[in-house]
């Protein structure tokens, strides 16, 4: 029987579902600054103006980016703080409103990991609605963790990611073929890749692809599991974080089939996802499950013939069987 930590199940709830509006980061980071204030039952105002606050900073500032999808819209959230920063409406208006139209949908389905209500409710928080918020052990303990400094920057990667999407979505993704083409004509330049980094943590759990334990925060390295010299590209479905222990000793060399088997399987976590680079590994492994595993091999295949069986033997005390990976939420639900 899997077990899931506290850790576990707000990874999942902030990484996994589909996102039509950027709600659910918003009240993801109300809902650390409100535990963080130490408070067990949380007035509804209370928690209006903190929702109101995370959305007012994120929409102060030279680049304000559009909060949902469809260009001839804004979000309930949108239009109040744009009324308040006009001066239309004071803050206390502001937190009226807040309070009385914008939680009917996030309160609600924010403990959903992708459509399963169950697995999560109630898990950090239970309301009242109108009345109050009542934070739970699991939310205070959460807060408190070391590792709650990696949640709010997780949170932003995830936000920024979804600005990031909405405005692709707004310019008919030219900022995605921008990329292909600067691999079509550059071949073999390297560009950067830091960016991914937040991304790749939250869908491999934290953890060295290689090896399966904790990466300590400096250590962290960027792999292309198929060698780059053979590729010659940076997709994003061949990219994993490892140790540089790790990375240094696997090289170019050639894993072994256990790690695409890994690989796919951390390709397709992202596909259950609405993650903006889903398309991208459809459009490059194809549309169903079956389709992309069957060209990830053929990519292994091809690099095959191209190196010989210059295998890398793997990190001696990796067993598939105690990776955490593989006890990951979305690994179960796509493989249960
Ligand atoms: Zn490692």
């Amino acid at each position: 029987m899997t077990t899931f930590t506290d850790e576990d199940y707000w990874s999942a709830i902030v990484l996994y579902g589909l996102n039509s509006a950027t709600y659910k980061m918003a009240l993801g980071k109300t809902l650390l600054d409100l535990g963080e204030q130490g408070g067990e039952v949380v007035p509804w105002e209370v928690l209006a103006r903190a929702y109101f606050d995370n959305y007012t900073s994120r929409l102060t500032g030279p680049t304000v980016l559009p909060q949902q999808g469809n260009p001839t819209r804004l979000t309930i959230m949108e239009r109040i703080v744009r009324r308040y920063q006009q001066g239309s409406l004071e803050y206390s208006q502001a937190i009226v409103e807040v309070a009385a139209t914008s939680f009917s949908d996030v309160i609600p389905r924010f403990q959903t990991i992708v459509n399963n209500k169950e697995l999560a409710r109630n898990k950090f928080y239970h309301f009242r609605h109108g009345k109050s918020l009542t934070l739970t052990d699991s939310l205070l303990t959460l807060v408190q963790s070391t590792q709650v400094t990696a949640f709010r920057n997780q949170l932003d990667s995830r936000w920024n990611l979804l600005e990031g999407a909405f405005q692709m979505t707004r310019d008919h993704s030219l900022l995605s073929n921008d990329t292909r083409d600067i691999y079509l004509v550059n071949g073999y330049q390297r560009t950067n890749l830091t960016s991914n980094i937040p991304f790749l943590e939250g869908y491999q759990g934290n953890t060295c692809f290689y090896c399966g334990e904790p990466i300590p925060d400096g250590d962290v390295h960027i792999d292309h599991v198929l060698p780059r010299q053979v590729l010659l590209h940076d997709e994003i479905w061949n990219l994993v974080l490892s140790h540089s222990y790790c990375n240094t000793s696997k090289s170019d060399k050639l894993v072994g089939e256990h790690y695409i088997s890994k690989l796919i399987q951390r390709n397709e976590n992202v596909m259950g996802s609405n993650h903006p680079w889903k398309a991208r590994i459809e459009r490059e492994l194809g549309s169903t499950s079956v389709q992309r595993a069957k060209k990830l091999r053929w990519h292994y295949e091809n690099v095959l013939k191209v190196m010989g069986r210059n295998y890398w033997g793997g990190i001696n005390s990796y067993n598939p069987a105690t990776d955490p990976f593989f006890r990951k939420f979305i690994t179960v639900l796509n493989n249960g």
